[in-house]
């Protein structure tokens, strides 16, 4: 244990989950059945990974670190609803992998994640999305918080409006450092994200506006949007939004209405 310990890699984001009560928590979350096909993403020593494989749902496991690849073939070679793969969860294509594996499907997804990698992974599974019906996702608290902000909270950024505008979020509960080894400093939130019909046509297009708007947040939606927009003063008028707002106070409809008001849009 100590020298299992003594390999954990920071500079992979590994705390690996030793509390019983959390890991049966997301299981409860994650509900495999056993006609499911799930995605785990650092399934690290298999904390979490254990419980799936044992609800006889089908279990892909994507790691990146190639000494634990084969510790965890091994951990699990009785297992034929298991595989993992070695590969970095940023770069995987799931329709490609769904595709190959169970053509048709739709997936559920876990991961307990490493903090480095979280905001670039959920930028990346948004634009997947279709592969999936759900998401349970343990973040930092800090981005839980910012994911599920609403208009005019101060944490409210560029990934809420971009969550909302194609998830349901659902905060599920919080998880204290003492949950893993070895401890993080800080605390941690479990969250379920659904993908949802969007009204969104252009998903590239709002990507790029809602992030001009949220460029400086001290500037007013006007001032960031000017370099970006033609005319934004009078896109902003046409949406019925006053410029001397800032991003963090838009709501999804207005959001939705100012792509609107962009021409050629
Ligand atoms: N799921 C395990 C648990 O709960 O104990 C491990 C969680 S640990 C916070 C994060 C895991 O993700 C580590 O196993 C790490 O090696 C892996 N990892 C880090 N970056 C990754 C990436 N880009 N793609 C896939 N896995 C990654």
């Amino acid at each position: 244990m100590m020298r299992k310990e003594a390999f954990a890699k920071k500079s992979l984001g590994q705390n690996f989950l030793i509390d019983r009560t959390v890991i049966r928590r997301i299981h409860e979350a994650v509900d495999p059945e056993p006609a499911d096909l799930v995605f785990e993403i650092g399934p690290g020593r298999g904390a979490l990974t254990d419980g799936l494989v044992a609800s006889g749902a089908k279990i892909i496991a994507i790691e990146l670190d190639r000494e634990l690849v084969p510790l965890l073939r091994e951990q699990f070679a009785e297992s034929s609803n298991f595989s993992v793969i070695e590969a970095n969860a940023l770069t995987v294509d799931f329709h490609e992998l769904i595709e190959k594996t169970s053509p048709g499907k739709t997936a559920k997804l876990a991961a307990n994640l490493p903090y480095y990698i979280s905001t670039a992974i959920l930028q990346r599974l948004i634009e997947q999305r279709e592969c999936f019906s759900q998401m349970v996702l343990m973040f930092q608290r800090e981005v839980v918080d910012r994911i599920a902000a609403k208009p005019g909270d101060s944490e409210r950024g560029f990934l809420s409006v971009l969550c909302e505008a194609f998830l349901r979020v659902e905060k599920l509960f919080d998880v204290p450092p003492e949950a893993f080894k070895p401890r993080p400093k800080i605390w941690s939130s479990v969250v379920r994200l659904v993908p949802i019909e969007s009204e969104v046509q252009d998903a590239e297009a709002f990507r790029r506006i809602v992030s001009a708007s949220f460029s400086q947040r001290r500037k007013t939606i006007l001032n960031n949007l000017r370099p970006v927009v033609p005319n934004a003063a009078a896109v902003l008028e046409h949406a019925g939004i006053d410029p001397s707002r800032r991003a963090e106070t838009i709501s999804k409809d207005e959001w939705l209405r100012l792509l609107g008001a962009i021409p050629g849009r």
